[in-house]
């Protein structure tokens, strides 16, 4: 089946009590002993759940099974924590600022030891592995500097050293790059994103190639380690999963609009956007994506001030964080990750929204105008 069939179809099954088309949200904690399902307590599953899993599974197209959590952070720190002290890491220098904040601080504390490399210089990955390098990360389009990973490359650097390859693949969604088929052992989502796609909820998943002992140290994570996701947060996720190859199409479609109309804007000296051939990631881009999806970021002449001032004047963009809605949201990103940020002054991280693409062009003409 292709993947609309799959955005509607899968993890559908049907409402045995009612005839329900539509599934209905189970707000139970607990499950009567006994009775014919085969659920007992609501953080070990639930009927919600397994139907988001089961979804999520089959859209990445190479999954074996899919762990939700609360939230993309719980996804991402479940792998993480999967792993033992002593253990060694390998992560992008510009992985988003909270994957950073999880293994240098909270996981450093506990014996994980890592390397931070840029993920773009594969000889630099290989450089960097070590005899006990049991994962590497990787997130692509990296946020919010949109640097592309080569993940058929670094999978291949990362299996020959007996470690597995986990990508944050939140700036794709399964529709523009289908992770585990490139290889990769994890993909990884914060379903907060565009999964959800109506900045109503949070969540994330974990969804694995294959079902091994690393896998079920994963799945123990998110019974024990308790981060699960909501009843009503999963149906809400499912919902909004049924619509997200066609929020896609227009978000790729607009983002080409605005990042096209930004480049050659004479307030703005640099677009990252992997869809621009100007862009260093385009290549593998164009390889392993199916379109360059929505989210971009703009560097503004006139330093961090002049970025304040367009955040500040987008009447269409809204001014707040996170992306993948369906709204169109503008955010000076650098202010936002505080101490240590690599992220230029002057750059605007932009998600593009389902808006007509003429409106969102005619507010950056206005805000960037002097
Ligand atoms: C938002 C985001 C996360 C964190 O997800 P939450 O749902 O906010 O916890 C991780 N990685 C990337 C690339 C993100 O954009």
């Amino acid at each position: 089946m292709k993947i609309e069939t799959i955005a509607i179809q899968a993890g559908r099954g049907n409402d045995a009590a009612t005839g329900a088309v539509m599934p209905p949200i189970h707000l139970s904690s607990t499950y009567l002993r006994g009775n014919e399902g085969d659920y007992i307590y609501s953080r070990s599953d639930n009927p919600n759940r397994r139907a988001l899993e089961e979804c999520l599974t089959a859209l990445e197209g190479a999954g074996a099974d899919a762990c939700t959590f609360a939230s993309g952070m719980a996804a991402v720190a479940s792998v993480f924590q999967a792993l033992k002290a002593g253990d060694h890491v390998i992560l992008p220098d510009d992985t988003y600022f909270g994957v950073r904040k999880l293994v240098t601080e909270l996981l450093g504390k506990w014996g994980l030891t890592h390397t931070m490399v840029d993920m773009t210089d594969l000889a630099a990955v290989a450089a960097a592995m070590q005899p006990n390098t049991t994962l590497v990360w990787a997130e692509t389009p990296s946020n919010p500097m949109l640097k592309v990973t080569d993940v058929a490359a670094v999978a291949e650097i990362a299996h020959a050293g007996n470690a597995k390859l986990g990508v944050d693949a939140t700036w794709c969604s399964p529709l523009l790059q289908q992770t585990l088929a490139l290889g990769a052992d994890y993909a990884v989502h914060s379903t907060t994103k565009y999964l959800g796609g109506h900045s109503d909820l949070t969540g994330g998943v974990v969804v694995a190639r294959t079902v091994d002992d690393a896998w079920t140290a994963v799945r123990e994570q998110q019974e024990f380690g308790g981060g699960v996701p909501s009843g009503f947060d999963c149906w809400l996720l499912l919902r909004g999963i049924r619509t997200l190859p066609y929020r896609m199409r227009g978000h790729c479609e607009n983002a080409m609009k605005v990042a096209q109309y930004l480049e050659q804007h004479p307030a703005v000296h640099t677009v990252h956007y992997p869809g621009l051939p100007s862009h260093p990631g385009h290549t593998v881009a164009a390889k392993q994506m199916s379109d360059f999806g929505g989210m971009l970021s703009v560097q503004v002449k006139g330093g961090a001030a002049a970025a304040d001032r367009v955040a500040g004047k987008t009447k269409i963009f809204w001014r707040a964080t996170s992306l993948g809605g369906v709204e169109s949201l503008i955010e000076h990103r650098a202010p936002v990750e505080g101490e240590g940020t690599q992220t230029p002054m002057d750059l605007l991280r932009v998600s593009v929204g389902l808006e007509h693409a003429d409106d969102l062009i005619a507010d950056f003409a206005q805000a960037l105008a002097e």
